[in-house]
């Protein structure tokens, strides 16, 4: 996995993955970023569905080469131009940019990034969420 944010600082990282928002269980890490900044494909796969959802906004389920994990990115201000459902992309390709569509404070933008492990009928709704943050620490450091 790479950093889905360029220049992204292990400071910037918080394990939010168990906290309860709006009631539920977050099951994601949030980071927070400049509106517009440029969101990058944690992995290579395919761009499986672009969903505007009510809590999430503009989301990008993102699915890896073999359909293990799929990869969730939300509160997008806008997809990048051109990218469409069952589209290949390249890790590290710019698939959106950080926003605060859906439930997200207008006044803090940022990417609601979540990883769900998919069950056998790859369903891009149905996943198992894990966490995302040790991938994200390593992914980071490695960068660096
Ligand atoms: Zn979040």
């Amino acid at each position: 996995m790479a950093p889905p944010i360029t220049g992204l600082a292990l400071a910037s990282l918080q394990d939010t993955f168990e906290e309860i928002h709006s009631g539920h269980p977050h099951n994601a890490i949030d980071i927070l970023e400049p509106r517009g900044t440029p969101v990058h494909a944690a992995v290579s796969g395919t761009v499986h569905k672009l969903f505007l959802s009510k809590p999430g906004g503009n989301t990008i389920y993102q699915f890896d080469e073999v359909g293990q994990y799929c990869y969730y990115y939300a509160h997008l201000d806008r997809y990048m131009k051109g990218l469409r459902e069952g589209m290949r992309v390249e890790r590290g390709d710019v698939i959106g940019f950080v926003g605060s569509t859906g439930n997200a404070d207008p006044g803090t933008p940022h990417l609601h990034f979540a990883i769900f492990e998919l069950s056998p009928d790859k369903l891009w709704w149905k996943g198992k969420a894990v966490n995302p943050y040790p991938g994200l620490v390593a992914a980071v450091k490695r960068a660096r």
